[in-house]
């Protein structure tokens, strides 16, 4: 072979704080962390990828992963909603957890609900809607029947699709 391949790559990383400003003042995301939420925060990495989909943390060495694409695009209620959502993973991973456990369905696994638990009451503190909450947690990967499920466990008001705001 002529050709050479690097094959000790690193994935670029990069500290969470530097980009994302103030969520260690957020009470959200203090009630997740308590009294080491600063400490966390800084120490967090997070990459800009270039996949299609949204963001998660790596089960390897738990930092954040966005997509580029949702990140300079997404709805800005929605990306906020999300990093509260990773960090609870972030927790999980600190303690151990498992992150994709194939046990459960999506909506059944508790680490999703602990996650998406988070996030809706700060919807809610947001003053975000039932209607716009359903609109939040519905993905292209979640039928109508499992986001009714997932409301459900959530204490969220199930808001048919055709009655959703757009
Ligand atoms: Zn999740």
């Amino acid at each position: 072979m002529k050709v050479k391949i690097p094959r000790n790559v690193r994935i670029t990383t990069h500290s969470f704080t530097k980009f994302f400003k103030g969520f260690e003042k957020v009470e959200a995301v203090k009630s997740i962390f308590g009294e080491k939420t600063e400490e966390v925060l800084n120490n967090l990495q997070v990459e800009f990828a270039g996949f299609r989909g949204y963001m998660g943390v790596s089960d390897i060495d738990g930092h954040i992963i966005i997509s580029a694409r949702y990140l300079n695009n997404g709805d800005l209620i929605d990306i906020y909603l999300d990093i509260i959502h990773e960090l609870v993973h972030v927790k999980q991973f600190m303690e151990g957890k498992k992150l994709f456990d194939d046990r459960y369905s999506y909506v059944g696994r508790p680490t999703e609900i602990e996650a998406y638990r988070h996030a809706v009451a700060e919807a809610k503190r947001l003053g975000l809607d039932d209607s716009r909450i359903c609109q939040y947690l519905k993905t292209e990967w979640m039928n109508e029947k499992d986001l009714k499920k997932l409301t459900k466990i959530l204490g969220v008001k199930y808001v048919p699709l055709e009655k959703r705001c757009v």
